[in-house]
This record gives structure tokens, C-alpha cells and sequence, in this order.
């Protein structure tokens, strides 16, 4: 022993931290714990994270290791803490070291923040310097992803790279004992990014405060203001202001789809939505989601805030901005995207005057640069006892979400066509992009080429394996086959199940329900009611919804009396059809013939099958939004309680697969609405009798493959009254059952599904 009597021995250590630590405060968290511990040493953000050497007793590092797991700072994500020993150097003193080499960096990005209360603090501290000031953050709030443009996450590499930091917000900057040490977005009044008040032709009207205070006096006013957000341009009214909602929708040309609202503050939100625990911890996180709840009965907004619906979307605010805009208005502004319907939401300043100027009054804008178009992200309360995932995408991407199985090769993952999303997999993460919306949309289209450069260039990574869809007219299939790449198609539904699988960590075995509105079959025809035995690696059809002639392809989506038509002949005989359908459309006859003539191709769509009922009910014969027919059928279901609701019955046919067939149902559905049954209670029964059908096959498929665990996956799982209902009688069945809460059920999360089916096909 060469340790002299009574001292204790020094250490030294590589220890290495692996997740989300670059952009997030890591290093100087690091810094004063090292200090405080009596540690010497140096702290790096490097290729794989953030390397650290300390030096000192055992003890301390052992606290050190300690700490880096349950005290990192709160955007921090930590994946894996490894140490290795080291000869002892005998330094003094901790530093924080520039970053190391260039290298092959898979640093995750942070998402964008919401400001932190200290910063919120100084934002309302009068005598702060940045009092008031839209653009205040810090190592724990601010914007990141929508900033970026490259990695290493570094000032130099995202849009604030054109302001120079003035000499007080310098010192910041370089004092590791700061809490803006690093905060690559670091900014004042002085130097840092502006806001204007443009009028719609780009005349400006006023900068700073001024510009704050002018769209606010519009907003009082009745004018339609668009805003420059986190992720892109919003379109504002206040909410409360009927005339300035009906103006609003007109120029957007959006007739029903809901509007969200930005409120100040949790109490702002609970006088207009009924908040669970869950429900209230959603909104309030950092996040800052859209939050889906059930709307106050006296909510004080115009009803062309959300025509007809049980729920309002809202939100609190993302950014410095948005609190100051929410605060100083008081009540609800309506915040929806800045597009014209089905257009992606503008993100750069000439696009918006370009596109937004004829739908608006004024322009509240700054000159901080948006790298990544982001839109808000989506959440329902209370879908099956959780909140489920609408659209993942601003405060969520680039998030990385853990695979079931590691991707020995790395996998891009396409997604489908419509809420596209692309996935970038590597070992055992699967990073998703931002919502990119509707390929068909020469602009959306760009985003999503733009999507995969990015997240690829952040992963640092080229693709050995690309994973697509198998409809050959999505133009993700199409761009897949472009590329000299080995190529694994993926069924669209087999996708979904696995999208469920792997959020929830799985590789076993289950039966798969994707119910959904349309996706490509491998016999080439049009699936969407599927009963699946699968796992991630295969899958087989086991069973199905009864399928019908789809007349009309797209345009049956519009306008479901198209399915209703097609169903009524399916379900009632073509002698029935006439009174069942007749005053739907005028076009019902011809629609019959085609439909009788065996012509259309034939789907097994479940979302069809709610759009046929919502038609047959008199809800809705056409649409002006994705699913309206089905969301407003749920509502008129909810308000009736199951016990209220009549029994109606789904034929379970065997054969060589499971045939679940509605006609019964939909007969009697027929029936009751002649008999003038109020729609509500039909529509329920509906739900009920869907939901008994579909039980009654997965636990026959369960029983008789020995198999536990279904999961439930598709956009009509969207549905809550469905999921509710099918979920319960599967628990009671003694099933266990997975529904999504990180991805969307919806094709949102098809791109996570093809990657984790990919990374396994590949071991
Ligand atoms: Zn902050
Ligand atoms: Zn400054
Ligand atoms: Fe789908």
C-alpha cells in the first residue's frame, strides 16, 4: 500500500452520459455539482453526449453518479451513465471544456420549450432588463428544434447565429455559476431578436413593445392578427368575438374543423374545459400540447369557436410571446394555424405576407429566423382512462422514442401519405419528425425531403435500410423507390399495430386491431377493419370487417353518403336502398347501379362504416375536414349512456378468417332512425354494438391462439367512446390491452411502426 495512513485515496473517472444532455443545461448542472462535491476535473459535450473525467474521493464520485441520474436538469433526458477508471492526474479545480472534434455526432436535439418560471419571473420583474421582453430564455426554456439547423447544437448553427450577444448577455453566456451558461438562444432587448407589427402589405407599423401593444388592440378590435410563433405563423381572434370567428373561418375557408384556444394560465383554461389531473399536467408541461377536453357548459367563447362539439382544444402558453399576448388580452384567443385549409401553416416571413396577407388584418412578426416548420402538437383527455397522442409534433420532435429491438443497420422509416411523418431509427432509438401533413401538397412534399435530410444530417447517419408503405400511388412508395437502397415494404396496417408495439416496448405476440379509414392490403384491395395476429416481424389477416364496393374512391371520403349508399345496398338489398338513402343525394341511383355493378374496388374501412352511419343518421352526408362525420357521430354518442343505449348486433361469420359483419347492425340502426329514435341514442347503440362485435371476435382469436394481449391501433381509435367500450369488455375477458399514449393512432405514427418493423427484420 503505497497510501499514507489516514488519507483517503483519489480517484479518477471517464464517465460517459448518453440521451438528451447537449442543449439542456447538462454541462454547467455538472460543473456546480462537481464543484460542490470537492471535485476536479473537465465536463464536454462530445460525439455521444457529454463526456466527463472527475477526480476526487470515491465517495463524491459515486454522489457525482449519483446525481447525474436523479438531478439532471429538466430537459435533460438521460439514457445510459457509464464509468471507466483512470490513472489519477492530481488536477485542480473543474472546468467546462469546448466541444470535442467534429465526429460522428448522434447528440439528440431538444425540443422547443416553453420559458421556465424563473425566466417567466423576469419577464414580469419591471425593473429586469428584460422586462417584457417575447424573446427571454435560458439552459431550461427556449426554443431548440425549430432553431436548429445543424448539429453540434451549437449557437453558430441555428438562426440566432445573426445576432451577437451584447456584452451583458456575453457574461451570461460564459459564467458556468449562470443559469443562461451555454443557452445557445441567450438574448436581451439589446441584441437580441425584434418583433414588428406589419400591416398586411408589409408596411411596418410598429417594433417592440409597440408592435405587441398594436396586435393587441386589433385583437380587441375584432381583426384577424397573424403571429409568428415557436414553430410557425398562427392565425389570432379573440375568441369571445363572434363577428371576428365567423370573419376568421371565412377567409381561412374552413367551415367546421374546430379552432384551438391559447388561454393565460391553468384557471384560464379550467372556466372553459373540465380538466383531470392528467388532463391539467399535460397542458401545464413544458410541452405546451393542444389539450383535447370536454368543453364548460357556459365556456365564453363563440360557438364558431367549435360548431357542434363536445370539446374545445386549448392551450397555454408556448413561448414568452404567447404569455404576453395571453396575459395582457385576458380572455381565450382562437390560435389556429397560419394556412389556408389543407395548405402546411407558413413559417417564413416572405411566404406568410405572401400567402396569410388576404386572410388577414395585421402581422405580428420578428426577425429570429424558423429553421423547422412545426405545428402545434395534439392531445385527447380522457381516451380509456389517458390521454392519447392526435398529432405528435411541436415540444415532442425530435424526442427519440426507444425500439423494442436494436436497428443493426440504420432504417428510414417513410410513413404514409396523409399526417405524414418520416422516422430515422439507429441501434435503439427511433427519432420521428414533426407532423408534415398531406404529400399530395407540393409543399408538403418539400418538407417531408427536407424532413429526412434533417433528421438524418441529426442523427448523423446514412440509411442501409428504407422502409415504406406498400400502396404504390403513396408518394412516400414512389420516392422510395427512387433510391438505390434495399428496399422493406410494410403493410399499411401491420405498420399500425407495430407503431403500437413499439411505444409500449413489445415484441411478443398479440392480436392486432387496426381499424382506420384506408390503407393498401396485400390481395390489393383496400383495407381498414383488420384483425391481426402479429408481432413485429409479421403478421397474419385473421380476420375482418365484411367488405363493401367503395363507389367513389376519394371522393367517398368527402362524402360519406357515397359509403351509406354502398352499405345500405350491402346491408338492406337494393330494393331497401331507396327509402334508406333517397334523400341523401340526389345522385343515389347511379351511386346504387355502381355500386350493384361489382365495379369499385372492395374495402373493409371502418372508419367508411362510421361515416355510413353518420349519413344514414342525417348527422352528416358530407364533409369539410378529415373525420368530421365520425367525430360528430361520437359526440352525439357520448352524451348517452351505455346502459340507455339499445343492443344491436354484428354477425361473426367463420371460415377460413373471421368475418365481423355489420349488416345486422346497420339494419337495425335503419330501423330505429324510421322509427324516430333520437339519433343519439342510435348512434350509441352503434358504438355499443360495433364495439360487442368486435370484443366478441378478438377474444375468440385470443382463446383459440393462446394469445394475452391485443393492441389497438388505426385513426378510429381515435374514437373515445369506441376505445372505452371495446377496452372494457377486453379487460373483462381478462385481456390485457395497449392503446397509444406516445404516438397517434392515426397514420401520424405509421413511420414509428415501419421502423421498428424494419429494425427487426433485419437481425
Ligand atoms: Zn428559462
Ligand atoms: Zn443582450
Ligand atoms: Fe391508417
Amino acid at each position: 500500500m503505497s497510501t499514507i495512513a489516514g488519507a483517503v485515496p483519489r480517484q479518477r473517472r471517464r464517465i460517459r452520459v448518453i440521451g438528451t444532455v447537449q442543449g439542456v443545461g447538462f454541462r454547467p448542472f455538472v460543473y456546480r455539482a462537481a464543484v460542490a462535491l470537492g471535485l476536479a476535473g473537465e465536463v464536454s459535450n462530445d460525439a455521444s453526449g457529454v463526456l466527463i473525467e472527475a477526480e476526487g474521493q470515491a465517495a463524491a464520485l459515486d454522489e457525482l453518479a449519483r446525481l447525474l441520474v436523479e438531478a439532471s436538469p429538466p430537459l435533460a433526458r438521460v439514457a445510459q451513465v457509464t464509468s471507466e477508471p483512470l490513472a489519477p492526474q492530481g488536477d485542480d479545480g473543474f472546468c467546462i471544456v469546448a466541444s470535442r472534434g467534429e465526429g460522428p455526432a448522434v447528440v439528440p436535439v431538444s425540443v422547443d420549450v416553453a420559458p421556465c418560471d424563473a425566466c417567466l419571473a423576469e419577464m414580469t420583474d419591471r425593473h429586469d432588463r428584460r422586462h417584457r421582453y417575447p424573446f427571454i430564455n435560458c439552459t431550461d426554456c427556449g426554443p431548440r428544434y425549430t432553431i436548429t439547423r445543424r448539429v453540434p447544437y451549437d449557437r453558430r448553427f441555428t438562426t440566432m447565429a445573426g445576432f451577437d450577444m451584447c456584452p451583458a448577455c456575453r457574461t451570461e453566456y460564459d459564467d458556468p455559476g449562470d443559469r443562461r451558461f451555454h443557452a445557445q438562444p441567450n438574448a436581451c432587448p439589446d441584441c437580441g431578436p425584434r418583433l414588428a407589427l406589419h400591416a398586411p402589405d408589409r408596411v411596418l407599423l410598429a417594433t417592440g413593445d409597440d408592435a405587441l401593444i398594436g396586435a393587441l388592440d386589433g385583437l380587441r378590435a375584432g381583426a384577424v392578427v397573424a403571429i409568428k410563433g415557436v414553430g410557425g405563423f398562427h392565425l389570432a381572434v379573440d375568441a369571445a368575438d363572434a363577428g371576428a370567428v365567423a370573419t376568421l373561418r371565412r377567409r381561412k375557408a374552413r367551415d367546421d374543423k374546430p379552432f384551438a384556444l391559447l388561454v393565460a394560465d391553468l384557471a384560464g383554461a379550467r372556466k372553459l374545459v373540465q380538466l383531470d389531473p392528467a388532463a391539467a399536467a399535460a397542458l401545464t408541461d413544458a410541452r405546451r400540447p393542444i389539450v383535447l377536453a370536454a368543453r364548460r357548459a357556459h365556456a365564453g367563447v363563440a360557438p364558431g369557436v367549435a360548431p357542434g362539439l363536445p370539446e374545445l382544444g386549448v392551450m397555454l402558453p408556448p413561448t414568452p410571446l404567447h404569455h404576453l399576448l395571453a396575459a395582457d388580452h385576458g380572455g381565450p384567443l382562437v390560435l389556429t394555424s397560419g394556412n389556408l385549409t389543407d395548405e402546411p401553416i407558413a413559417y417564413e416571413d416572405p411566404d406568410a405576407f405572401a400567402r396569410l396577407a388576404r386572410l388577414v388584418d395585421a402581422v405580428l412578426t420578428h426577425d429570429r429566423p424558423i429553421h423547422i416548420r412545426c405545428d402545434d402538437s395534439v392531445l385527447r383527455a380522457d381516451v380509456a382512462g389517458g390521454l392519447q397522442p392526435v398529432r405528435r409534433s411541436r415540444g415532442e420532435a425530435p424526442e427519440p422514442i426507444e425500439l423494442p429491438v436494436p436497428a443493426r443497420r440504420p432504417v428510414l422509416a417513410l410513413g404514409a401519405e396523409l399526417k405524414s411523418t418520416i422516422a430515422v431509427a439507429r441501434e435503439r432509438t427511433a427519432v420521428i419528425s414533426h407532423h408534415l401533413g398531406d404529400l399530395e401538397h407540393p409543399a408538403t412534399y418539400r418538407a417531408f425531403l427536407q424532413a429526412i435530410d434533417h433528421l438524418l444530417h441529426l442523427q448523423q447517419v446514412a440509411p442501409e435500410v428504407v422502409v415504406h408503405d406498400l400502396h404504390p400511388e403513396y408518394l412516400s412508395t414512389k420516392f422510395a423507390n427512387e433510391l438505390d437502397l434495399p428496399l422493406v415494404g410494410v403493410q399499411h396496417h401491420h405498420a399500425h399495430v407495430a407503431s403500437c408495439l413499439a411505444e409500449h416496448g413489445r415484441t411478443d405476440e398479440v392480436v392486432g386491431v387496426a381499424f382506420d379509414g384506408l390503407g393498401w392490403g396485400d390481395d390489393r384491395t383496400l383495407w381498414g377493419g383488420e384483425l391481426l395476429v402479429c408481432d413485429l416481424r409479421g403478421y397474419e389477416r385473421v380476420g375482418h370487417l365484411a367488405p363493401i364496393p367503395l363507389p367513389g374512391g376519394a371522393n367517398a371520403i368527402r362524402e360519406p353518403w357515397r359509403t351509406a349508399v354502398a352499405w345500405a345496398v350491402t346491408a338492406l338489398g337494393a330494393e331497401a336502398v331507396e327509402p334508406a338513402v333517397s334523400h341523401l343525394d340526389d345522385r343515389w341511383a347511379a351511386m346504387r347501379d355502381l355500386v350493384l355493378s361489382g365495379r369499385p374496388l372492395p374495402t373493409t374501412s371502418a372508419g367508411r362504416l362510421f361515416d355510413a352511419v353518420a349519413a344514414l343518421l342525417g348527422i352528416r352526408s358530407r364533409v369539410t375536414y378529415e373525420g368530421q362525420a365520425a367525430i360528430e357521430l361520437e359526440a352525439l354518442a357520448r352524451a348517452v349512456s351505455p346502459a340507455a343505449a339499445p343492443r344491436y348486433d354484428v354477425d361473426l361469420q367463420s371460415g377460413n378468417t373471421l368475418v365481423l359483419d355489420p349488416a345486422p347492425l346497420l339494419r337495425a340502426v335503419v330501423a330505429d332512425r324510421d322509427a324516430g329514435v333520437d339519433p343519439a341514442v342510435v348512434a350509441a347503440g352503434f358504438h355499443l354494438g360495433l364495439a360487442a362485435g368486435t370484443a366478441a371476435a378478438v377474444i375468440r382469436i385470443a382463446s383459440d391462439r393462446s394469445l394475452a394481449t391485443v393492441a389497438l391501433s388505426g385513426g378510429v381509435f381515435q374514437n373515445a367512446v369506441l376505445t372505452e367500450q371495446l377496452c372494457g369488455r377486453l379487460k373483462d375477458a381478462g385481456l390485457e390491452v395497449l392503446v397509444h399514449r406516445r404516438v397517434p393512432p392515426n397514420d401520424g405514427g405509421i413511420s414509428l411502426g415501419q421502423a421498428a418493423v424494419g429494425a427487426c427484420l433485419d437481425d
